[in-house]
């Protein structure tokens, strides 16, 4: 299928494209494309008008500011995974985004898209819940920032107004040096996850930990962080069975829907599975799994 008409618009400045969202209810933007052209072509989409950020000046690119990584909406995915600040700062990103469908669509699909989308199952939106980053919008009435946490409202649905636009990521580098373990399960390579799991892992000098973080993508409508079972690994060493008890938490804490994909059920198993996977990686140190 080919999409309905629209008008397109191709703005210089985040002025001029706040101005043209707000002068039709309509009309939205593009990044990348990745997601929002499926959706134009099989018309599950039919926006009066689409506002092409691609031209706009000063919305890519990554810098490091007061223990943030900072990165631009309009970054494409693929710069990020191999930007040389976030491999130092943050090597969470590339170990994550590696999984973000194939090359060629993170050669074209931005961060900010990603983000904003708000699809359960993709990566980076399970990335910023987990390093509890900050997203910045700007709209008619300047810029605000909101807690990743606070970003998400459901399926697909964020707290952005009709009339914003996400322009930078915040992501503080705190956990930089955390031990990683990350699994999906999809049905292909390169589809989206079923049900995915990012545990990060900070020891203290004696070996306890100091910090878990454990985060579910797919499972719920939007990224879940898992306090029930960060708490529970708090203070812990290297212990299997309280590995098997965060992942119980975390299964016990989703509230997956039957689909396409199977039973609810089906999903509340999976997420213990890829759950304990993680944090059994992370818990041994994060070594990076078999490519
Ligand atoms: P677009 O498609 O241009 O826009 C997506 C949505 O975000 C639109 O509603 C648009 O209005 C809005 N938007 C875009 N930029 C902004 C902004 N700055 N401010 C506010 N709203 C904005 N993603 C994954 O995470 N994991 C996968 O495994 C995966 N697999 C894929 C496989 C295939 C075959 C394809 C085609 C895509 C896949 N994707 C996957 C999606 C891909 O990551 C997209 O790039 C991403 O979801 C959207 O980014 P985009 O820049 O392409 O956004």
């Amino acid at each position: 299928m080919k999409p309905a008409t629209f008008a397109y618009h191709q703005p210089g400045s985040v002025g001029e494209a706040i101005a043209l969202l707000r002068a039709d209810d309509e009309a939205k933007l593009i990044a990348g494309g990745q997601s929002l052209m499926p959706l134009l072509n099989m018309r599950l989409a039919q926006p009066t008008a689409l506002v092409d950020l691609n031209a706009v000046d000063g919305l890519d690119g990554v810098r490091m500011d007061d223990g943030h990584l900072v990165v631009g909406a309009l970054t494409r995915q693929r710069t990020l995974e191999l930007d040389p600040q976030a491999t130092a700062n943050l090597p969470v990103l590339a170990r994550v985004m590696r999984h973000i469908g194939h090359v060629t669509i993170r050669n074209r699909g931005t961060v900010g898209g990603s983000i904003a989308h708000a699809d359960p199952s993709a990566e980076l939106p399970l990335v910023v819940v987990a390093l509890d980053a900050e997203v910045v919008a700007e709209g008619p009435g300047g810029r605000r920032t909101i807690a990743a946490r606070d970003f998400y409202e459901g399926f697909l649905t964020t707290t952005l107004a009709p009339d914003e636009i996400l322009v930078e990521i915040r992501l503080p580098t705190a956990l930089g040096g955390a031990a990683v373990g990350f699994e999906e399960l999809s049905r292909r390579s390169g589809d989206f996850a079923l049900v995915s799991a990012l545990a990060l892992v900070q020891r203290d000098g004696d070996g306890r930990v100091a910090q878990a973080r454990l985060a579910i993508g797919g499972a719920n409508p939007v990224p879940l962080r898992i306090a029930a079972a960060e708490q529970l690994l708090t203070g812990a060493t290297q212990d299997d069975a309280l590995v098997a008890q965060a992942a119980d938490a975390a299964a016990e804490a989703v509230q997956p829907l039957d689909d396409v994909h199977g039973p609810a059920e089906y999903r509340r198993d999976l997420t213990r599975v890829v759950a304990r996977r993680a944090l059994a990686r992370a818990i041994a140190g994060g070594e990076e799994e078999a490519a």
